[in-house]
Formats: structure tokens, sequence, C-alpha cells
């Protein structure tokens, strides 16, 4: 009580590594709702990037995907300091232990420390040989990726290769689809699945919905076959049976989930659980959570807002004589996919609730605003 006490009367410090979705929801909830905690945000990069809008750069050359933490830092009062921190459970023990982290000889101290890193940098993953990744797309000009004049590309043929059949892959068929017929070159676009359905992960309705779009725009799925290999303008791939075959390729475009996952154990408030010790003054955030619970939150943009705003609630919740923490027994409420830029499709309240089309499109494009809306301060979210 003492020490709570002596929290009150100072600024409250808090630092948080990892300025996603999930951590950039956490500082501005908390700064909503205190004006005078020094907050400071870590990440990797210079920006905060909007990851379920990647697909929009094959929409337009300039989408409003990249967030310059410099924006931030003047948005929200706080300050941005640009560091790779080490996550190992050893780093972050003696991070939690001393309640400072050490940033080129400058000690930033902490009261509460908000671990936000993600699971895997989808812009970061180890390059594959002769495929283009999320990273060109996003660092890169699609002209001279895509251009159908260019020679090397022509002499491949004019299949488009997608590898992975996940949201990404699914969004990316379409948009790519989409982008080929407005500059008038229309290409052979092949979804490689290592599953049997697209969007395994949902409601078989979706799949078959997503199926039957594809092959209304003539997009071809291979299903049940692994990549095994790859070099420009050929793959090796493997179907169940494990027999092998030569899959050619003009431009193939590696969009399956990269590894390491690295994941932290949470108790039931978010609070961190590090080589068995509980550390109620480190909470974890977002898909880096890791909650062993009846109803585990989802790993997905939805959910890392709503982590974001129950950390944010509980830290200050956590000032109180008696802080009644609020838990982590959140589901998501939806999910969806377009199918380029004039349909949608995915689940809505619950997984058996399908909606598809313009009105799923809508749906999907009223989230995108509602997080627009939250980087600029306005919270439409309800939690
Ligand atoms: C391509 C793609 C498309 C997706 N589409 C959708 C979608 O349509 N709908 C949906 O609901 N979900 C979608 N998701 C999932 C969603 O994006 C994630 O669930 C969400 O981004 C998780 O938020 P987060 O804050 O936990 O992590 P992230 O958003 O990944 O943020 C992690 C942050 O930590 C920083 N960081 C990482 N390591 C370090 C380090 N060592 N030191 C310092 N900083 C570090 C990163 O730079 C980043 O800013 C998609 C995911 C991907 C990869």
């Amino acid at each position: 009580m003492k020490q709570n006490r002596a929290l009150k009367k100072k600024n409250l410090k808090i630092l948080i590594i990892g300025g996603g979705i999930a951590g950039l929801t956490t500082l501005i909830s908390l700064r909503k709702r205190s004006s005078d905690a020094e907050i400071t945000l870590v990440d990797h990069r210079d920006f905060h990037l909007k990851i379920p809008r990647l697909h929009e750069v094959l929409r337009n050359p300039s989408p409003p995907i990249k967030i310059p933490f410099k924006d931030i830092e003047d948005r929200f009062k706080s300050r941005f300091v640009k560091a790779d921190i080490s996550l190992t459970r050893d780093a972050i023990e003696g991070i939690a232990s001393s309640q400072r982290l050490i940033i080129s000889g400058e000690s930033i101290d902490f009261d509460y420390l908000v671990l936000a890193s993600g699971l895997s940098d989808p812009i970061g993953a180890p390059e594959t040989p002769g495929c283009l990744s999320l990273k060109d797309f996003v660092e890169g000009d699609l002209e001279p990726l895509l251009n159908p004049k260019t020679k090397t590309q022509k002499s491949g043929g004019d299949i488009v290769s997608i590898v992975g059949a996940g949201p990404t892959g699914v969004q990316f068929a379409f948009e790519l689809m989409d982008y080929f017929e407005r500059i008038g070159d229309p290409r052979s676009i092949h979804v490689i699945d290592a599953g049997e359905r697209p969007l395994a992960n949902f409601p078989s309705r979706v799949s078959e919905y997503v199926l039957d779009r594809m092959a209304q725009r003539g997009i071809k799925h291979h299903p049940c076959q692994r990549l095994v290999s790859s070099k420009p303008r050929e793959l090796i791939l493997e179907d169940r049976a494990g027999s092998q075959h030569q899959h050619r390729s003009g431009i193939t475009v590696r969009l399956t989930s990269a590894p390491p996952f690295t994941t932290f154990p949470v108790n039931l408030f978010g609070q961190a659980l590090i080589n068995n010790r509980s550390f109620t003054r480190v909470y974890i955030t977002g898909d880096l959570a890791q909650f062993k619970g009846p109803i585990a939150p989802a790993v997905s943009a939805q959910s890392a807002v709503r982590k974001g705003k129950l950390i944010a609630s509980n830290i200050l919740k956590s000032q109180n004589w008696f802080p009644l923490l609020r838990p982590y027994l959140h589901q998501d409420r939806g999910y969806i996919v377009t199918l380029g830029g004039r349909d949608a499709v995915g689940w809505i309240g619950s997984r058996g609730h399908i909606v598809t089309g313009s009105f799923a499109l809508g749906l999907r494009e009223m989230v995108d605003k509602q997080y627009d809306l939250l980087l600029e301060g306005i919270d439409t979210f309800i939690v």
C-alpha cells in the first residue's frame, strides 16, 4: 500500500516495447485516461505498420499503411526510442526485475512494462529464393516487381503464383487479379495451398465462398501442395503422397506465416509469467500473450486492439487501493477477408454467422476506419 501511495505522488512511468496494433492501442488508451503518465515506446522500426491492410499497396501506390512513430510521439505526448530489443525470456526477466531498460547507455526506468512485440515479423521473414515476399510489396517499387514488360518475367510465362492460402494469400490473389486486369495485362493467378481448402481456420462455408469466387475469376487453386524448393520461374511442389512435380511460375509471392513464433505466458489479467515467476508490473499484450484458459483470445488485429485496451485499463486500475483487474476472457467478434476491391467474406458475431459481398466489404471497411480513427485519438471500439 505504501508503495502504491508513493506511485501516486509521481508520474507513472510506462515503457511499451513494440508499436504494433496492441502496443499503440495500449499507448493511446493510457494517454486518454492519464494525461500525466510518462510513456516511452520502443520499436525496431521507424513506423507503425497497419498489417491487415498491406494488400492495399496493389490498389493504391501510396496507401496510408505506414504511420511514422514521430507522429505518434507528437499526437499522444509520448517518447519514441528506436531499438531492437532482445526478447529472450532471460533478457525480459532481467529488464522486469531491474525495472529498467538500458538502450545505448541510457537507462529507461519504468513502473510498468508492456511487452507487445507480436508473434513474428511479417516483413522481416527470411527471403525465399525466386519468391517475392510482403517486404517487397511494403518497401519496394511495384513497377519493377510486376511490370509486364520486364523480359525475365515474360520468359517465365504469364503465371503468377501465390504460396499460402491463409487470409493474406487469398487477399493478395484477388488484389493481384484486379491489378493485372486494371493495367490491361491479365495473368493466370495460381494459389498453392498446403491445406485442403483456402482459409482453413475459417468455417467451411467461408472457404466454399472463396473457392466459388476463385473459379468465377479464373484463379486456380492447387490444394494439398507443399512448396519444397524454388528458383526464378520454377517451383517444386509436393503432394500429400510425397510425389514431387515442377510448377512453372513467372512471378511467385510467398505469403506463408513466418516463424519463429515466440509467445510469453500470461495470467488471467495479462500479467507476465516469465521463467515460472509472476511479474505484476509486466503486462504482455497482443499476439505475444499466451493465455491458457477456457477462452483463449484470438491472434488477430481485432483481438490486439481489445487486449491493448484491457492492459491499459488494468495498469491504471492497479493503482487503486483494491485493484479489480479485468480478465483476458474475451474472443474475437469477427474476421472478414477482402476478395479484391468489390467483394469480401467472413464471419461476424459468431463463427456461424457468415457475411459476404458488399455487406461484408462495408463491415470490413468500417473496422479499418475505426482503427484509423483510433490512431487519431478517437476511440469508437466498444470493449
Ligand atoms: C500479413 C498479415 C495480414 C493480416 N491481416 C489481418 C486481418 O485482415 N485481420 C485481422 O484481424 N488480423 C490480421 N492479421 C493479424 C494481425 O495483424 C495481428 O494479429 C496483429 O498485428 C497483432 O498485433 P501486435 O501488436 O500483437 O503485433 P504486431 O502488429 O506484429 O506489432 C509488433 C510490433 O513490435 C515491433 N517489434 C517486434 N520485435 C521487436 C523487437 N525485438 N524490438 C523492438 N520492437 C519489436 C514490430 O516492429 C511491431 O511494430 C494479419 C497478420 C499478417 C501478418
